[in-house]
């Protein structure tokens, strides 16, 4: 990519809604700063939508639904819309990780891997559109009973802005594969690709009003869109208290949901493992996008025995990472936001204050701009169980480590919070790596690997704090969609 594009992409831009295939203003006019994180500078601006914009969104959501071309196309056909869209995301990849880094401060590789990522979403859904279908059930007497998956109708998608190109990705390919139309309301800080990807859906053949973007803040545009009587269905990526909130006004209208809520994933190091192997995965998934990943690996627990030397090593690597500007491409971004910062930061200074160990610190590129939100990562050594970065989703670049004499004492600290969302089992021994797996509370548990949720095939969700429902693979369709029951009479 030029290294121009990542720092002039979409200046000066006044981004719109899409709303009935339509660009379109805010009803009220407002527009906010579109602020790039690496630097702390506007250079676009998105509406300001509220109640009015959301409705209108719900309304053309529901026409492309009940009335237009997208509620009676076929499966095969809305399969090969996706395709479409899929290879234009390709062919505008360059243009779409500019994008992407700039708005978010993601490093461009990642912005790059977050793009592929989107287009295969898209791909994946594409082709699975025609796959999808119900069962015969074998029933007593003169009957003929089936099963059919419907979708589910206008479905609400609520997504943060730590991965919006992906994250789109999982929500509107199954969403759209199934035949829902959709109102996605992205992040304030993080809405550029979500729009562009719904020009480009346009571009595909998606009929108009299928896929709809609203921007606007989580309280004007979001919480209005999570109460809206005339959505059948709402997913949500993002904080365990705003899923409450989401959850609360969904239930009002008695509406399924679907929830990811982070969480505080543990990569659990046995002395029997192939520690090379495991060093630079187990940093890797603290430090992708600058920690603020729902599945980053936050927690390192490590056997007794092996536990200074392996934190040794960390420490090595951890000194070694550069933060710096998303157009320098470094081991880590800035932060998404001031707030964000300053939330991590937090966190950094509680744990010192406290006299949590701090292992080691990587730096800030001397080059940084001065406005961005940078913050060195940090290895914090035996942390105390009950600690906040112990238990809190840090959502930032802090790696803390724990030391455990034994499996039952190792599984104990897994499960020791109020997620489960991922983990990983480094180890040789075959029949641990079973014992664990099933032992471990996690919607996700990878066995001498990370994927950090990865895996567009592969079920992807919570247990407790870290939500319910499941997205990514075939489960992110049965999510989609309802099973509807028919049943015939014979003589
Ligand atoms: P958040 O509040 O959960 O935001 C996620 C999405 O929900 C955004 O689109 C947000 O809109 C929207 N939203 C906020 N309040 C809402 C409401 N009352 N009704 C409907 N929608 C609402 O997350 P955040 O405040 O940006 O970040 C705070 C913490 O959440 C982070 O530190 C991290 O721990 C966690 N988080 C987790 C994930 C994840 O992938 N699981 C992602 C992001 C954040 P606006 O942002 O436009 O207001
Ligand atoms: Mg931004």
């Amino acid at each position: 990519m030029g290294e121009n594009l990542s720092k002039t992409v979409a200046q000066g831009r006044a981004f719109m809604n899409i709303i009935g295939g339509e660009q379109v203003e805010a009803k009220s006019g407002a527009r906010m700063d579109v602020v790039a994180p690496s630097d702390g500078l506007a250079f676009g601006s998105i509406p300001a939508s509220n109640e009015a914009d959301v409705d209108a969104a719900v309304r053309s959501a529901r026409h492309a639904y009940e009335q237009g071309e997208w509620g009676k196309m076929a499966a095969v056909d809305r399969g090969r819309i996706l395709l479409r869209l899929s290879m234009l995301i390709t062919e505008n990849a360059d243009e779409l990780a500019a994008l992407e880094s700039r708005d978010t401060g993601k490093p461009i590789k990642q912005g790059i891997a977050d793009i592929v990522g989107c287009a295969r979403y898209f791909e994946f859904y594409g082709g699975a559109a025609d796959k999808i279908h119900g069962d015969t059930i074998p029933i007593a007497g003169d009957f003929l009973a089936l099963t059919l998956r419907e979708p589910h109708g206008v479905v609400a998608g609520i997504i943060p802005w730590n991965y919006p190109a992906q994250i789109l990705g999982r929500v509107a390919g199954a969403g759209l594969a199934m035949g829902n139309s959709l109102v996605l309301k992205p992040a304030e800080d993080a809405c550029l690709s979500v729009i562009r990807i719904a020009e480009l859906a346009l571009d595909a053949g998606l009929p108009a009003g299928a896929f709809n973007v609203v921007c606007g803040t989580g309280k004007d545009a979001g919480a209005a869109l999570s109460a809206h009587p005339d959505v059948d269905f709402v997913t949500f990526t993002g904080s365990p208290l705003t899923g409450t909130a989401i959850q609360q006004a969904a239930a009002i209208n008695n509406r399924g949901v679907t929830m990811e809520l982070g969480g505080k994933s543990p990569q659990i190091i046995f002395a029997d493992a192939d520690l090379d192997a495991a060093l630079p995965l187990v940093v890797n998934a603290i430090i992708q996008n600058g920690g603020q990943t729902c599945s980053a690996g936050s927690r390192v627990l490590i056997e007794a025995s092996i536990y200074d030397e392996f934190t040794k090593r960390l420490a090595e690597k951890f000194s070694k990472l550069v933060a710096g500007p998303h157009d320098a491409d470094l081991d880590l971004g800035p932060l998404i936001s001031k707030k964000q910062h300053a939330l991590v930061q937090g966190f950094i200074d509680e744990a010192t204050q406290s006299g949590t160990e701090l292992l080691a610190q990587g730096t800030i590129a001397g080059n940084a701009p001065e406005g961005g939100y940078y913050c060195a990562p940090v290895l914090f050594g035996n942390v105390e169980a009950n600690s906040s970065i112990a238990q809190k989703e840090v959502f930032g670049p802090v790696l803390a480590a724990f030391s455990f004499k034994d499996e039952d004492e190792a599984v104990m600290l897994a499960n020791n919070t109020d997620f489960g969302l991922v983990a990983a089992i480094w180890t040789r021994d075959g029949a641990r790596q079973m014992r664990m797996a099933k032992r471990v509370r996690a919607g996700q548990v990878f066995v001498n690997t990370y994927g950090a949720g990865g895996g567009i095939e592969l079920p992807f969700g919570g247990f407790k704090k870290s939500g319910h429902g499941r997205e990514k693979g075939f489960d992110g369709l049965f999510h989609m969609s309802a099973t509807k029951t028919v049943v015939f009479k014979h003589n």
